[in-house]
């Protein structure tokens, strides 16, 4: 069965930039989300980036015309039923995609794939909760979607080569490369990234470097395009400590424990960027270290 059309759950920052590069590559996309809010928003963001495009000259303006055409939104869950790949993008939390999947089932077609975008939740466990595991995958973008190269593919269990083969064939068709993961806690990137990140907390905590001598030894260093600080900050670090706590609870080894710095950030609502302050201040015109 070829792959027509996707519906897409969730119109967050994954959600609109998965719909975006669907779009711009011939796919018909209808995107849901319990917010009408978050729909416009998205719709509007998708419109401004596909502009960043054409003004950079990757797309031309027939190209952005085109994708925004194949977007449309619904607030009606069931309406994706028609769609032939879903991809769940909600908010990471495993009752929300359980619920969501569970409401969604009586009006899928017998089909259509089953994906969700969670970087934590165990692909086997949501697979088996469904109709069809065997048709079920982890479809893992990563942010931003419109920029980054990397899909990671995480098959359950029970998924079927058929499923995987046809998700290699989509990654591909959208312009980018997918890497296969088994279905173990954090998957690859976050799996390597995330403790990395921590380490760079720990090292602060311990006084070995302030932010501004981690980043740079890093940056530097080891030739990264970011400090591991400012990534963290970039990431939001309410994310980073719930893949750390995945991590630590799903692998059971100490050597993945949350440093207690990075708790007591997102404890005091310092989140990164995204909150205005976390290793960095931004509240100035430049990012200021913190510590
Ligand atoms: P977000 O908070 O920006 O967006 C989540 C959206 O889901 C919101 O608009 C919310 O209204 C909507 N939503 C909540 N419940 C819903 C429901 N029942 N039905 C439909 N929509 C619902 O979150 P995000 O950063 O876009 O993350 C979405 C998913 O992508 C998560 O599973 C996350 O782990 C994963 N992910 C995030 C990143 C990242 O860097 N942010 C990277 C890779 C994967």
């Amino acid at each position: 069965m070829a792959i027509q059309s996707v519906g897409v759950i969730g119109a967050g920052q994954m959600g609109n930039g998965i719909a975006h590069v669907f779009a711009l590559a011939g796919y018909d996309v209808l995107m849901t989300d319990i917010s009408r809010e978050a729909l416009d928003k998205a719709v509007a963001q998708i419109d401004h980036n596909l502009d960043r495009q054409v003004s950079r000259g990757k797309i031309s303006t027939e190209d952005k015309d085109a994708a925004m055409r194949r977007i449309t939104t619904t607030m009606t869950l069931s309406d994706l039923g028609k769609t032939d790949l879903i991809i769940e993008a909600a908010t990471e939390r495993e009752t929300v995609k359980q619920a969501i999947f569970e409401d969604l089932l009586p009006h899928l077609k017998p089909n259509t794939i089953l994906t969700s975008n969670t970087s934590s939740i165990s692909i086997t466990r949501l697979a088996s909760r469904t109709d069809r595991p065997e048709r079920f995958m982890g479809f893992h973008f990563m942010n931003p979607v419109p920029v980054m190269q990397l899909v990671e593919l995480i098959r359950g269990i029970a998924t079927n080569e058929e499923t995987y083969k046809q998700l290699v064939e989509v990654v591909e068709k959208i312009g980018k490369t997918s890497a296969s993961a088994e279905d173990f806690p954090a998957f690859i990137v976050n799996r390597i990234l995330m403790p990395m990140i921590n380490e760079a907390v720990y090292t602060l905590y311990e006084g070995v470097g302030s932010v501004k001598s981690i980043d740079q030894s890093m940056k530097l260093g080891a030739n990264h395009p970011m400090g591991p600080l400012e990534l963290a900050d970039f990431i939001g670090l309410d994310t980073c400590l719930a893949i750390m706590n995945v991590l630590h609870e799903g692998l059971a080894d100490t050597k993945y424990r949350p440093c207690p710095l990075l708790v007591k950030y997102v404890e005091a609502g310092w989140l990164g960027r995204k909150t205005g302050r976390g290793f960095y201040d931004y509240s100035g015109e430049e990012p200021v270290p913190t510590r």
